[in-house]
């Protein structure tokens, strides 16, 4: 297809790297639609290992990689992984491109992300601390720096110091902690200036360019459906759109360019920090898929949360999204499982049941979750074919939500993905 989303169909982590990388092989460009550098994907190529959170992954197989408009981009960070790109001998001239229009997470967003989470203390909403959410909110409040104005001195130097002028003072009487110098700021923007110039462009045109030609271009979505600022479950959400139609918001094209979406989603399901969580698996179960699945924050080491798979949601991610395909990770973590629970329906306090996500969060918070069981496989997931068991319960999975399974993750290596028919 010649424009797809790569979108995350849960609450992130589901394993998007992998089926990423297979796409962005068969892509001309890769592009990065929302999000700043906290979501990050570790490719090994050989004996090589490299941590990308800015660029798209593309750019490791040579192909041409954009940031769009709709993500946060830190510039040390954006800089730091061009360098490492480049030291271990691959191009970025010519193939790295930043949109214009988006905004610089500053040193005052990340000071502030970390001193308002340190405030909240318990009712943290545990961000990354990497500064995303800051840097959003001035976007919103209109008080942001752009990309484009590092190619502009005089307005960088007045957008640094009416911000800086602000922003101390929510630094020293607010959080008490140490104001930034505006000289010491502008210094360090105008050398990432002199580095970034040359990456800057209008992405909006570049895809629209692309796809005229018959090129295939690749939206990668970072974090996952269910983090939506707009449709996710606020207030434990992210502070950008991952939702497929973000791609378009984010790039500056039509959302009638967008001709396939495929959704991501693990076999299970993982939610990091707080908030209801239905399909929560109970008891020592949780520990083994968190085990097998290698359920930790990557940077955190944080537990992340387990629950057996929720049709619900993924129900909801499909109409979201409007998920054409979708890709079922982490198949072979249940593989050792004799039954395994499905959570198709949400029960409500008024004795109703629903198979819709509910719209108010009360209703979600109090929802209980309905369970079908189907029988586990009981063996490795190493052949060239599903098991039968396995695959019905694949085929559980498409009946209930009118959508194909086309790639199945059978194991952690990046080659165990299984095409289906
Ligand atoms: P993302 O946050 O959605 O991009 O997730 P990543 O691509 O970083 O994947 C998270 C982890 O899941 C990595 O350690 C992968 O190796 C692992 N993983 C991905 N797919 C599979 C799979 O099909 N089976 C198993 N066991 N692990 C997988």
């Amino acid at each position: 297809m010649p424009a797809t989303v790569i979108v995350g169909a849960q609450w992130g982590d589901e394993g998007k790297g992998k089926i990423v990388d297979l796409l962005a092989s068969e892509s001309d460009l890769v592009c990065r639609y929302q999000g700043g550098p906290n979501a990050g994907h570790t490719i090994v190529v050989g004996d090589e290992v490299y941590k990308i959170r800015a660029i798209p992954s593309g750019i490791i197989q040579g192909k041409q990689s954009a940031i769009g408009a709709g993500c946060v981009v830190d510039p040390a960070v954006l800089i730091g992984e061009l360098d490492d790109l480049e030291a271990r001998g691959h191009e970025t001239a010519a193939l790295v491109f930043v949109s214009g229009n988006a905004h610089l997470i500053m040193p005052w967003h990340v000071a502030l992300d970390g001193a308002r989470e340190r405030k909240l203390g318990n009712l943290q909403i545990g961000t990354t601390r990497r500064g995303i959410g800051p840097a959003y909110a001035d976007k919103a409040t209109r008080i942001g720096i752009r990309v484009q104005d590092l190619l502009d001195p005089k307005i960088l130097w007045q957008k640094i110091d009416l911000a800086v002028a602000e922003k101390n003072v929510w630094l020293e009487r607010v959080y008490e902690i140490e104001p930034f110098d505006a000289d010491e700021v502008y210094e360090a923007a105008a050398a990432h200036a002199t580095r970034l110039g040359p990456y800057v462009a209008d992405t909006s045109l570049l895809v629209d360019r692309a796809l005229r030609h018959g090129k295939r271009v690749l939206f990668e979505g970072a974090q996952g459906t269910l983090l939506d600022l707009d449709h996710g479950t606020y207030p434990f959400v992210t502070s950008s759109s991952p939702i497929a139609a973000g791609a378009a918001v984010s790039f500056g094209i039509g959302p009638n360019r967008i001709d396939a979406v495929l959704g991501v989603s693990k076999a299970y399901v993982t939610r990091v920090g707080e908030g209801p969580f239905p399909s929560e698996i109970e008891g020592d179960a949780q520990d083994r898929v968190r085990e097998l699945g290698g359920e930790f924050g990557t940077v955190t080491g944080r537990e992340r949360r387990c629950g057996w798979l929720d049709l619900v949601a993924l129900r909801y991610a499909v109409r979201l999204n409007g998920i054409t395909s979708l890709a079922l990770t982490k198949l072979d973590v249940l593989s050792t499982f004799a039954e395994i629970p499905v959570c198709v329906r949400y029960a409500l306090p008024d004795g109703s049941e629903t198979e819709e996500f509910p719209a108010h969060q009360s209703d979600f918070h109090h929802c209980r979750p309905v369970f079908e069981t189907l029988p586990g496989w009981g063996v490795e997931l190493d052949g060239p074919e599903l098991p039968a068991a396995a695959r019905d319960y694949v085929r559980f999975v498409e009946g209930a939500l009118a959508v194909p399974v086309t790639l199945v993750g059978t194991g952690q290596a990046r080659e165990s993905v299984l095409t289906l028919g």
